[in-house]
């Protein structure tokens, strides 16, 4: 079945702020000495940086336990079956901070500036995925929403990675995201999942047991592991 060609969103405006990068940090926006570090290398990335990101409308075409087929690929998954319920169109989706930040020249006397870049990358990437949630939500009038990404959980690992960009087609050439043969995204500082309508939310850190993680957006929850018989 012929599919509808994937759309690039590459004039995302560059939102990121000096006080987001040092908030990425965990630094406090009033100390003045690391605040001029992070703005001259903001000022480096602001020059270049170029946001973006790639989606495509996919329709779940077969269902067979716990896989799909979504889009002509075959995806399995258990957390995501019972996530899509019913749901027929799903969103794929690649965002990332742009291989520009990745290239960009940093001052050579400033020992932290390749930390500040990296948190710049971080805030690059949050700016690109937020503008490409909001612009799928208002394009296609979605209500609540809920985001799955490979890798998060064993129950969906990496390796689906290779399905879903297939379904967007030539990912390096049109956003300069490349998928290397371990299922990872370069530059590193680029997010992929799949999105799509739901009644209620769901965040795939309550059913991940890693501890200490820095971008936990729930707390870890027993109950609901075994709810999905994944206990
Ligand atoms: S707790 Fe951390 S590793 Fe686990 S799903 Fe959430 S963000 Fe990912």
């Amino acid at each position: 079945m012929p599919h509808d060609p994937p759309y690039l969103l590459d004039n995302l405006p560059v939102t990121f702020s000096v006080d987001d990068v040092m908030r990425h940090m965990r630094m406090s926006p009033q100390d003045a000495d690391l605040r001029r570090g992070v703005e001259r290398v903001v000022e480096i990335a602001r020059a270049v940086a170029r946001p973006r990101a790639l989606y495509a409308v996919r329709y779940v075409e077969q269902r067979e336990g716990d896989r799909l087929c979504i889009g002509g690929m075959w995806f399995e998954s258990r957390v995501l079956r019972i996530n899509l319920g019913e749901v027929q169109r799903v969103f794929p989706y690649v965002a990332t901070c742009g291989r520009e930040l990745e290239e960009a020249p940093l001052p050579a006397d400033d020992f932290m500036a390749p930390y500040v870049m990296d948190a710049v990358k971080m805030a690059a990437l949050g700016a690109a995925a937020g503008q490409l949630f909001d612009h799928l939500r208002a394009r296609f009038g979605l209500g609540e929403t809920t985001k799955l990404s490979p890798g998060r959980l064993d129950d969906w690992p990496l390796p689906a990675q290779a399905p879903l960009f297939e379904l967007l087609g030539d990912v390096e050439g049109q956003l300069g995201v490349r998928l290397s043969d371990s299922f990872l995204m370069f530059p590193v500082k680029s997010v992929s999942g799949l999105l799509f309508p739901t009644e209620a939310s769901f965040e795939s850190c309550r059913l991940c047991p890693r501890e200490a993680c820095p971008n936990r957006h729930a707390e870890y929850d027993e109950a609901a592991v075994r709810e999905y018989g994944l206990a």
